[in-house]
């Protein structure tokens, strides 16, 4: 029996086959006595088509963010015409290899030339070129980045996944996820919960891929991957497991019940989603609403900027499937553990500090503008409404505002259907936001706490921080206390406040949210029925703010 201890991160046990993923998932084969004509003619096609993507990267990231923006893809494919860069892939094909080692061999050497230079701006375009090189592989060997090879469900393993890579997976294909690095509060966390999947990660370089094709139990309450389990282990998971089903069970039954208290204050129980596919576990899971809809991983889960058409389409889809139960989709939030490479931003000392989220947005009207057209669109569809994060000013919240009334003009002049009274509410997520937020609730329809990142910007504690331990306080009463100021500023402005950071579901603060007043509470669309069934057996007027008190 192996058992290797790391992190739980979603829970449920799962048993199957361990995957390891492969960022790209074809090896470059050496051969030798190829056919030059054939593999210059190969080579050819690949570049071609290495460029023209190239070029539309680069002509859409000028439409909508500039030429700053549009320069990263000119460079790369400036490359593809480098005298120097050929002539090393010409050698290697004269001397009779096959294509993709000519690649390979002559990028790697070229980049290697590169990061040996004394200038630093020289130094640093080696990691383009090595980009490059990816690119012309990847479609020499027509391979589509990151997708499990498998043909059944199995347990997926990392070294780490990026949360745009989470996404791009298919979930069909995964039963549990496991991951030598990462924290409980990364993207990648979120969306295992979201999936409903059971994840350990932080199990470090002992969980190597060593361990790929063997059979194992991830265990989400323990944190721990058991790897054959003695009798006695192998007895108690599954009665684990068989457990796990009789509670599935048991959660069916509240399906269709309100979410009242025994005394019957109403909480309305939403789900937070990424995208238009995770509809369908909300539904099953029947949350009346979506409190949270992170709209950047439309953004995570593509190559280039999506359009206005093509984000149109996602959150109408959202809102029609959702048949008029309220939608709050909150407008990007990249930056921070969510990087694009098309966005090009900055590389900072501290991103989670830096330009991210509504300032991104502030900074580029296109991007905000294309997304707020997109989001008015589709308020004609459903109950949609439009939520900012990372808000800490008012003027931040006046220039929302703004945008949102030039399209609201925009759409009218070209007579294109939205719902005018779309609601417009901000997360709160920043101490400063608690502070003002009496001045925050004259100018919006509702707000919504971000617990994850309220959290590390009261505590001062990284959330992508696996070392943190009990530093990481999601209960510490200063936590509380900033929501239970949030909920009486709302509340006194006559607006609805709701959670949607992952503290809702923690059914011991029920009652003290139930004490604030709390009127919503979002959670990952697994966790509705047992935050309703625990709703339902709650008293609000007996429920308390002890827990505000150290
Ligand atoms: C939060 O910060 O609590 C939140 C819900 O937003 P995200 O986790 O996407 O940063
Ligand atoms: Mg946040």
């Amino acid at each position: 029996m192996k058992i290797m201890q790391g992190q739980g991160v979603s829970k449920g046990i799962e048993h199957g086959t361990i995957y390891f993923y492969h960022r790209c998932a074809a090896k470059v084969e050496k051969r030798t006595g190829a056919h030059r004509q054939e593999e210059e003619a190969r080579l050819e096609r690949a570049k071609e088509r290495s460029a023209r993507q190239l070029g539309e990267m680069a002509e859409k990231a000028r439409a909508e963010a500039g030429d700053e923006a549009a320069v990263l893809f000119e460079t790369h494919a400036m490359f593809l015409e480098d005298e120097d860069y050929l002539a090393a892939m010409d050698e290697l094909l004269e001397q009779g290899f096959n294509a993709e080692y000519a690649v390979q061999q002559a990028g790697e050497k070229f980049a290697s030339m590169l990061a040996s230079m004394e200038d630093s701006y020289m130094q640093a375009r080696a990691a383009d070129v090595r980009d490059v090189t990816g690119r012309i592989l990847n479609n020499l060997m027509g391979v589509v980045e990151g997708g499990i090879h498998a043909d059944g469900p199995v347990i997926l393993a990392a070294e780490d996944l990026a949360p745009s890579e989470t996404i791009q997976l298919d979930k069909s294909k995964i039963l549990a996820i496991a991951t030598q690095k990462g924290s409980g509060n990364s993207h990648t966390a979120i969306l295992a919960r979201t999936m409903g999947i059971p994840a350990v990660c932080g199990l470090g370089e002992e969980f190597n891929e060593d361990f790929h094709g063997r059979q194992a139990y991830i265990v989400g309450e323990t944190g721990q991957v058991i790897l054959e389990p003695d009798g006695e282990m192998l007895a108690s998971l599954e009665a684990r497991r068989a457990k796990q089903e009789e509670t599935r069970e048991l959660m069916r039954t509240m399906v269709g019940q309100e979410d009242v208290t025994l005394d019957g204050k109403q909480v309305h129980v939403y789900c937070n989603i990424g995208s238009p596919e995770d509809v369908a576990s909300v539904l099953a899971n029947d949350g009346q609403g979506i409190g949270l809809f992170r709209s950047e991983f439309l953004y995570l889960a593509a190559q280039d900027y999506p359009t206005e058409e093509e984000q149109f389409r996602a959150y109408k889809e959202v809102a029609a499937a959702m048949q008029g139960k309220r939608v709050i989709i909150r407008t990007l939030d990249i930056g921070a553990d969510k990087q694009v490479d098309y966005f090009h931003l900055h590389k900072e000392e501290n991103p989670a500090m830096g330009v991210r989220a509504i300032r991104i947005c502030l900074n580029r009207p296109q991007v905000f503008r294309t997304q707020l057209r997109a989001l008015y669109r589709a308020s004609a569809y459903g109950k949609v409404a439009i939520m900012f994060p990372m808000i800490a000013s008012v003027w931040e919240v006046k220039e929302c505002r703004r945008a949102c009334q030039r399209v609201m003009d925009e759409l009218t002049a070209e007579g294109i259907p939205f719902n005018p009274d779309t609601e417009l509410g901000i997360m709160i997520e920043t101490p400063a936001a608690v502070l003002i937020a009496d001045e925050l609730a004259q100018l919006v329809d509702f707000f919504s706490v971000g617990t994850n990142d309220l959290t590390q910007y009261t505590l001062a504690c990284d959330r992508q921080c696996n070392d943190l331990g009990k530093f990481f306080d999601p209960h510490h009463p200063a936590l509380l206390r900033a929501l239970k100021m949030t909920a009486d500023a709302a509340h006194q402005a006559g607006i609805w406040v709701g959670i949607c950071g992952e503290l809702a579901a923690d059914l011991s603060l029920l009652p003290t949210f139930l004490a604030m007043g709390i009127d919503e509470l979002s959670v990952t669309p697994t966790a509705v029925l047992p935050l309703r069934a625990a709703i339902r057996k709650s008293i609000a007027k007996t429920c308390t703010l002890e827990r505000l008190n150290s």
